[in-house]
């Protein structure tokens, strides 16, 4: 039904919440609560409008990485708007670009060559899938037409990035629509499994890839996963060596592989990029999230000359049509750089090892329950489930509303994921903060179960 257009002054008038007029993402509205109005952050903390504190327990949808308010990265950004806010990024280009493109492929270690960029992860997980895609194409190869992706997989919200995501359970209205794309089990372990348990794991994963791979290996554009750590999927973690093996299957059946890092990349997983530990550079890396420090919505595509050369001609329907009207941001740009910086200069690496030890002697106290289970941890995540219940395995359970709700009313912003108790705080989370968080987590859990 069309709506009739009113007066921009009758609309002012209605004395209505501003609220109602938002649609809230990942929302429910008929169920969930309204949302907590924010004024101010600091640190790992967040305040709330009537002077409320919060921990922010998981860096803003795991964003922030140095924490709020960095008086570098807000200057780096207040600079650039000194020069200019916005300029096109075609036919145009900018210092803060250039540095930050420069920045990334020296952190990278020489494993990519060309920084693509975007401004959100699934954005950046769209240009991926497109490039390689398109780049078999311009090779002449009509054949491959399908992707590989992990169970559990999440790679954002767009139509591709839900494509590579069906193994997640959020997209179930799309179905219908989404690219063809096959699915390999994600071997996930936990603290309590043993050797042979987790090489059960790994094994199964492995001959369930070479069964995909000897049936339709040649149709497959490219294999898309999140390493080591999958996070919307439930913070599930599989070891590097299980992902060693997983590439050099893929390379030896001559299938591109792209890493989706938006969410473990820039110090999450313990190391800058979680490849680094596996030790084995992707064809395309995306990064988003923790790559302005959680400042501003900037990603990038990063690849290597190969890739590149293929879209080189004199033809310009060779040439990646692909590009949005915010690409190259320059205050992101300049964020990011800065962000960059302070993994140098802001002991990050130590203070992310000091978290994961707070995690272990956390976790040895929570084990002594014999309720909660499932413990893992890496870098700076850690992730835990609540016991068995039947309405569990949805992404909202009746038990983990009533977990969020305590939390924040005791001052905590958490937000589990179905069952999964997670954490991923900014890395200036410090020792008092941690102690606040596993006395009141302690407390919470003696009230829910
Ligand atoms: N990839 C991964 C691994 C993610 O975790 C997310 C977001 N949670 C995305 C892609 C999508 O990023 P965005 O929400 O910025 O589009």
């Amino acid at each position: 039904m069309m709506k009739a257009i009113k007066a921009k002054s009758d609309i002012m008038h209605e004395s209505r919440d501003p609220e109602d007029f938002i649609w809230r993402p990942f929302t429910q509205h008929q169920t969930e609560p309204a949302p907590i109005h924010i004024a101010r952050a600091e640190q790992e903390f967040l305040f709330g409008a009537d002077g409320k504190e919060y921990l922010d327990c998981i860096s803003s949808w795991w964003t922030i990485t140095h924490g709020h308010q960095r008086p570098e990265i807000n200057a780096a950004i207040i600079k650039q708007l000194s020069h200019f806010s916005h300029i096109m990024f075609a036919g145009f280009t900018h210092e803060p670009a250039q540095a930050l493109a420069q920045g990334l492929i020296s952190v990278t270690e020489g494993a990519f060559d060309k920084v693509f960029f975007s401004d959100n992860g699934s954005s950046a997980v769209e240009a991926a899938l497109k490039m390689a895609y398109q780049y078999h194409r311009n090779r002449g190869n009509q054949k491959r037409n399908l992707f590989l992706a992990f169970e559990g997989g999440y790679h954002g919200d767009t139509f591709g990035a839900m494509a590579a995501g069906r193994g997640s359970r959020f997209f179930h209205p799309f179905e219908d629509l989404l690219a063809e794309t096959r699915l390999a089990p994600f071997p996930a372990i936990v603290d309590e499994d043993t050797p042979a348990e987790i090489h059960a794991k790994e094994t199964a994963a492995l001959s369930r890839l070479r069964e995909i791979l000897a049936k339709e290996g040649e149709r497959i554009v490219a294999f898309i996963g999140e390493p080591l750590l999958q996070g919307a999927g439930g913070m599930r973690m599989a070891r590097p060596a299980f992902f060693r093996e997983l590439c050099k299957i893929l390379r030896d059946a001559g299938v591109l592989i792209i890493f989706d890092e938006v969410a473990t990349g820039f110090g999450r997983t313990g190391s800058l990029f979680a490849f680094q530990q596996i030790g084995i550079a992707p064809d395309f890396l995306c990064l988003s999230k923790g790559l302005t420090g959680g400042y501003a919505p900037l990603s990038v595509t990063m690849t290597h000359a190969e890739i590149f050369s293929a879209f080189k001609s004199d033809d310009f329907s060779k040439a990646f049509p692909h590009g949005h009207s915010f690409t190259g941001h320059a205050p992101a740009c300049a964020a990011a750089v800065a962000s960059l910086r302070l993994f140098e200069t802001d002991n990050s690496f130590a203070k992310i090892a000091g978290l994961n030890r707070f995690y272990q002697d956390w976790f040895a106290e929570l084990k002594k329950r014999g309720d909660v289970r499932n413990f893992r941890s890496l870098g700076s995540v850690a992730a835990f489930e609540l016991p068995p219940a039947e309405q569990a395995q949805s992404y909202k359970s009746g038990r983990s509303e009533r977990f969020r709700a305590e939390c924040l009313q005791a001052g905590l912003n958490l937000r589990p994921l179905g069952d999964t108790i997670y954490v991923l705080p900014p890395y200036c989370f410090r020792p008092a903060s941690q102690a606040r968080l596993q006395e009141t987590v302690g407390k919470i859990l003696d009230k829910i179960l």
